[in-house]
């Protein structure tokens, strides 16, 4: 494994916003709002390495992997070992279905996981706070290759120049570096 493997978490930033990933992983910027504290919160029981059992299931919590192929590295929240499956989980603060960003970072986690392990990861999990649900993703040939895409676009970003920002005005109000990149003034500069 190497450092300057792209980080899983930067994955869902580049699918959220590749602004945004170009501040963040590019210029090292980072902002907090009430979406990041709040994600930060709720992430403070699952922060920590541990292998709990639960009934049949063992749990893998903070699970260190990484993609020699893809060259990706992270940790993911959980793997749950049931039987002789490997189900990676992702705990996200916000509500099932809105963020395909989620997907590929869990999709590319179960890569890595499944060049660590040499086995098949036919499915993850993610859970959402918000609605307190589980929302089941398959890893679908199609997943599988959108999230490779990804990866690379996202690895070459770094060499290209910063994005504009998107017109996405539910994204914008959400993002915690919207004082940063003024996306509003941009456009108005712009136009
Ligand atoms: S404010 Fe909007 S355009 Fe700017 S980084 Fe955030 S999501 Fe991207």
């Amino acid at each position: 494994m190497n450092d300057a493997y792209l980080p899983l978490a930067y994955l869902n930033a580049w699918e959220y916003c590749p602004r945004r990933f170009y501040f963040e992983y590019v210029l090292g910027e980072m902002d907090d709002n009430e979406h990041i504290v709040l994600g930060r919160h709720l992430h403070r029981n699952i922060n920590e390495e541990a292998v709990i059992q639960a009934g049949d299931v063992l749990i893998h919590q903070q699970q260190w992997v990484w993609s020699d192929r893809l060259q990706v590295s992270g940790v993911i929240d959980a793997v749950e070992e049931r039987s002789t499956e490997l189900i990676p989980l992702e705990y996200k603060k916000g509500k099932m279905g809105r963020h395909l960003s989620d997907h590929f970072q869990l999709c590319a986690a179960a890569l890595c996981l499944e060049e660590r392990t040499g086995k098949t990861i036919v499915y993850g999990e993610i859970f959402y706070h918000a609605n307190r649900r589980r929302q089941r993703v398959e890893f679908s040939p199609q997943l599988r290759q959108m999230t490779e895409e990804a990866v690379r676009a996202a690895q070459l970003a770094e060499a290209r120049p910063m994005p504009a920002p998107i017109e996405h005005k539910t994204k914008c109000q959400a993002c915690s570096l919207q004082g940063i990149c003024l996306p509003i003034e941009m456009k108005y500069l712009r136009s």
